[in-house]
Order: C-alpha cells, then structure tokens, then sequence
C-alpha cells in the first residue's frame, strides 16, 4: 500500500484513497472497452458461408484475409468442379462463362457464371463477402441469398 501511496505523491504531490479508486475504476473500463473493440473486430470471423450464384461459398480467415474460399453443392455439400474452359476460347466478355458441376450429384451444373473465369468468380465472391462484412449486412442471414434469385 505504501508504494502505491508514494505513486500519487510523487506525481500528485499528496495521496487521498479517492484517487486509488478512481484509477482501479479507469483501468477496468480501459480493459472493457478494449476487450469489446477487440470482439467487434473478430465478430465477422463467425460468417464464415454465404449463398451466392445458387451454390454455398466457404471460407476461412488468416488474419483478416479470406482464404480458402471455394464453392460447394447446395444439395449434397461436396466441393464443386469449376470448368472455365470455354472462356479461354472466347475474348467475349458477355460469352466468357463459368460452370460450377457437382460430381457427386452425378455431374450435374449447379450454377453458370457469365462475365469471367474461375479467378474472375473468386474476386467478385471475395468483393461480395468483403461488402457484407464492411456494411455489417452479414448479420441479416435473408440478404445473403440476395444474387441467388437473380
Ligand atoms: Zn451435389
């Protein structure tokens, strides 16, 4: 206690037990608002799938980048083939199309995806992920499926 004491003595010039209070309360509430900006920051890490194109999308975070971001079926969950072959033959944009199969489901297409290649639809996964998340609309699990139904 002493110590503490001479603390506010050699900064204040005197100690009164007010000003011991008043700094355990400061440190506390430092502590919880650090704590909750921390958690606001890490809150998006939970989203971690979204529905778009018709299929689901997953991923993870490596800091606070997505990685691994990759399609899978709607239906049986398996990861999809990406066949971007046509839009090598094309120099089109409106004809450069990508379709994304479902082997198991018998090589079935789940979804074509015009405008661009496999690296193309992983961008603009990406920029739809990362909108949801700046916006915070990533909590309205409804808008999710929003290009879906397009
Ligand atoms: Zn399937």
């Amino acid at each position: 206690m002493s110590y503490i004491k001479l603390f506010f003595i050699n900064i204040f010039g005197y100690y009164e037990s007010w000003m011991l209070w008043l700094s355990v309360v400061s440190v506390i509430i430092l502590v919880a608002i650090l704590i909750y900006i921390f958690n606001r920051s890490e809150e998006h890490k939970k989203f971690n799938s979204i529905s778009l194109y018709k299929v689901i999308w997953k991923w993870q975070y490596k800091k606070n980048r997505i990685i691994s971001l990759w399609c899978y079926c709607p239906e049986c969950g398996s990861a999809l083939l990406c066949d971007d072959e046509y839009c090598r033959s094309t120099v089109a944009l409106t004809s450069k199309t990508t379709f994304l199969i479902c082997k198991n489901c018998g090589d079935v297409e789940k979804s074509r995806i015009v405008g661009g290649d496999r690296n193309y639809l992983l961008k603009i996964v990406k920029f739809e992920i990362q909108k949801r998340i700046k916006n915070s609309t990533y909590k309205n699990r409804s808008e999710q499926d929003e290009s879906s139904r397009v």
